[in-house]
Parts: structure tokens; sequence; C-alpha cells
């Protein structure tokens, strides 16, 4: 029977892992990217040089896995410039992205230009900020993806499963990377959005009626 799309068999596929700070969804890439060495497929994997915690050339958990990683400036541009020099892409099967939060939404039209290259690529970054606002490309890929895994982490007032990333203190930088007791998971119940005194008038929601 003839297939739609005149027979072509796409072989690529977007998979997003995404959840708050502390859900593993580095643990999962590590270990995602370690099972596609494992079936002799080639890797290339990369992290934001803004996330330096532990590794400067590693992607690294909380729980001390890590994977070696390219570490780029979180800029589309210069991720696709590393992947397409030299026929690099060429040689790569598998392309990991962590934090992918902090690129720009560039980064959308770039992955979807890889899976039509028939390469997996599988992107883990946070789905909400501190403020409880979408983080940056995260929730389009998400919704582009052909699977998306979404984990929780335990929240650290009460042990329930927790989908928020709590900041801690009074910081009023947008990106903080992972300084030890800045953040913590939380539950619904006991999550606080952060929100900075001098953004707090673009954050309120506007009065109906
Ligand atoms: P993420 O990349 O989502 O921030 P990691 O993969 O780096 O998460 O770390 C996950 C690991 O963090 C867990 O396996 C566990 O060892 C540890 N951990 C520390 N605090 C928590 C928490 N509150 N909830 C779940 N895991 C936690
Ligand atoms: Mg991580």
């Amino acid at each position: 029977m003839q297939q739609p799309n005149s027979g072509r068999i796409e072989i690529g596929r977007i998979e997003i892992i995404t959840g708050p700070m502390f859900s593993g969804k580095s643990e999962e890439l590590i270990r995602r990217l370690k099972r596609a060495r494992i079936a002799r497929q080639r890797v290339a994997c990369y992290k934001p040089d803004i996330d330096l915690r532990y590794h400067r050339t590693a992607i690294a958990s909380h729980s001390s896995q890590t994977h070696d990683a390219s570490v780029v400036t979180p800029n589309s541009d210069r991720l696709r410039e590393d992947l397409f020099a030299n026929g690099k892409i060429d040689e790569v099967d598998v392309i990991g992205l962590d934090e992918v939060q902090f690129f720009d939404n560039d980064v959308i039209p770039l992955a979807l230009e890889l899976v039509h290259l028939g390469k997996r690529v599988i992107l883990a970054g946070l789905d909400t900020t501190f403020a409880n606002e979408p983080f940056g490309p995260v929730p389009n890929l998400m919704a582009l993806a052909d699977e998306v895994t979404k984990l929780s982490a335990v929240c650290m007032t009460c042990g329930a499963p927790a989908i928020h990333t709590q900041r801690l203190g009074a910081s009023q930088e947008l990106v903080v990377v992972g300084a030890a007791g800045l953040y913590e998971a939380r539950c619904r119940t006991h999550f606080q959005p952060f929100i900075d005194e001098h953004e707090s008038e673009q954050l309120e929601l506007p009065t109906i009626g």
C-alpha cells in the first residue's frame, strides 16, 4: 500500500525530558545517551556554558553521573555552526542537549531540521521557572516532540511528588545556576512562586472588568 509522504521513512525523532530541578532530567538524558552508545550509535552531547557546576566537559546529574559534553554558548546559531562544521553532522546519529531552557527559540527549527536529517534529538530542560512561568523554548519543544517525558522530583517539605522549582533567598537574576541551597523541589501545596520585587507589576495578572 502506498504510504502518505511518498514512502519516505522518517527515522529521526525528538524526545524531551522535562520537569523541575532534581527530577532526574540529566540522569535520564545520560542513561539514554549511554544506551545509544551501547547500540553503537554515534552520540554528540552539548550543554550551555552557563551551567558549569561539577564539570566543564561533561553533563552531570545531582547524583554524580556524567557524560562527556561539548560546552557551547546557549545560542542556537553557535550550536548549529558546531554541528554542521567539518561534516560533523554526518558522523552523528544521536544529539543530546542538556539545560535546553537556556537556549533561544531558534533551537526549535534547529531541532526540526535535525529530525528531518534522520537524527534522534534528545533534549532535557526545565519546563517552568521559579516564578512558575513557561521556560524559554521548552513548552514549544514539548508540543513538537515525538515523545515527552515529564518527571517529578520529591518535595523537600513533605515528600510528595514535586513539579515545581522553589527559589530560596532573594536573588534578582533569572539565571542563577545550581548554587547549593538556592533551589528546592516542591509540590503544588508547598511551592510559592518567587516574585522579583522589581518585576512584580509585569507578573501581575490583568484584572477582568
Ligand atoms: P535534574 O537534571 O532534573 O536537575 P539530576 O538528574 O541532576 O536532576 O538529579 C537527580 C538526582 O538528584 C536524584 O536521583 C537524587 O539522587 C538527587 N536528588 C536530590 N534532591 C532531590 C529531590 N528533592 N527529589 C529527587 N531527587 C533528588
Ligand atoms: Mg540537570
